[in-house]
């Protein structure tokens, strides 16, 4: 089989400029005579790559000297837990849930902090956000938690609420690069990797340098936000190949103009799959509020769930794969990140109208 277009949710598509240049480094990395995988982290190799990797992240979010940059470890799901452990010092922290991710971040912070849950579409089914008056919002929190982009329910937030004086810390992981940010807005964001960004085992953290300060002296070293921003995410043996490749990633978005050109490819992919999903006469159907749509994840039900399986062999088949949905919603979904390009999307939609047509 030649290389399918993979709409997988995560682990996810690579660009393949990027796989390909790890392939031509794999057995003599940068002229060390050795893979990136089989150098040491402290090496002048590896420390190089690692400063221009963060450089190259800066200049494409904009990130100025009052946030630290982080190459972390753990999943998001860690940080579910370690966020709280760093920057809630003993406040309650507020938690905004749109949809499945959210309600696991909470669920889990709870274990280490108060969690109060500031606002919640669960009822709606997560088809939406909660409307930005019916926020419950506590003006002492330690912050205010949310996910931007829920992965599996398809819901994204188009913009950001005003939570005045308290930081907002995001869940990003499912769409951090993929359009600008105003990082200034933001006391913390989160991504694991395995998505958007590159290889699953790498977290990259964005947080306010004065938040590190909120580590409680009890929490132990490893944990400690401020102890790895203090050792430029060296502290111990980081993730050196999903750093890598991730540094890759960002070199090649620089290279196709920037996250404002990203985002308005990722705009017009995500319009050009809903266009056909509405306009399929009922046939599929994608239930989120239109202001609320993921550019990134969109998910979507057939009209007669027993041709799922059907759909899902023909379009494997037809070199479309990981269009299986979360077990959690059923159905399908579609995974649009910056490596997914038009061309891709555009194959999606002419296979979903053949299936239509075939089989309506
Ligand atoms: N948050 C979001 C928004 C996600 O999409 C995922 C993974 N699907 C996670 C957290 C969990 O990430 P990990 O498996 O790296 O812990």
């Amino acid at each position: 089989m030649t290389r399918a277009f993979n709409f997988s949710a995560g682990p996810a598509a690579l660009p393949d400029a990027v796989l390909e240049r790890v392939r031509d480094e794999m057995l003599d990395w940068n002229g060390t005579g050795a893979s990136v995988m089989e150098v040491s982290h402290r090496g002048a190799a590896f420390e190089a790559m690692a400063a221009q990797s963060e450089q190259d992240l800066r200049e494409l979010l904009g990130i100025g000297d009052d946030h630290a940059v982080l190459f972390l470890q753990g999943g998001a799901t860690q940080h579910f837990v370690q966020v709280p452990m760093n920057i809630a010092h003993g406040a309650s922290a507020d938690y905004v849930i749109t949809g499945h991710w959210g309600a696991r971040a909470a669920k889990l912070a709870s274990q280490v902090c108060s969690v109060r849950i500031a606002a919640s579409s669960a009822q709606g089914g997560f088809r939406g956000l909660p409307a930005a008056g019916d926020w419950q919002l506590d003006r002492n929190a330690a912050y205010v938690h949310i996910t931007p982009n829920e992965t599996i329910h398809g819901v994204e937030m188009h913009g950001l609420p005003d939570t005045g004086a308290v930081p907002i810390v995001a869940d990003m992981s499912s769409t951090l690069l993929s359009r600008p940010l105003d990082i200034s807005r933001y006391g913390l964001i989160y991504a694991c990797a395995q998505k958007n960004i590159g290889p699953s085992g790498l977290v990259l953290l964005i947080v306010r340098r004065d938040l590190l300060s909120r580590a409680p002296d009890s929490l132990p070293e490893i944990f400690r936000y401020d102890r790895h921003a203090a050792q430029r995410s060296l502290l111990n043996t980081p993730a050196t190949f999903s750093w890598y490749v991730s540094a890759l990633v960002f070199r090649w978005l620089r290279e196709q103009g920037g996250l404002q050109a990203m985002a308005q490819r990722n705009q017009a992919k995500a319009a050009a799959l809903y266009a056909a999903i509405d306009g399929s006469g009922g046939f599929y159907r994608n239930e989120v509020d239109p202001a609320a749509r993921s550019w990134m994840n969109v998910p979507f039900q057939l009209r007669d769930p027993g041709l799922d399986s059907t759909f899902l062999a023909e379009s494997a088949a037809a070199g479309l794969i990981g269009l299986k949905g979360h077990r959690v919603v059923g159905g399908m979904r579609a995974s649009l990140y910056n490596a997914m390009t038009m061309a891709g999307v555009g194959q999606l939609v002419d296979f979903m109208a053949d299936f239509a047509r075939r089989h309506g």
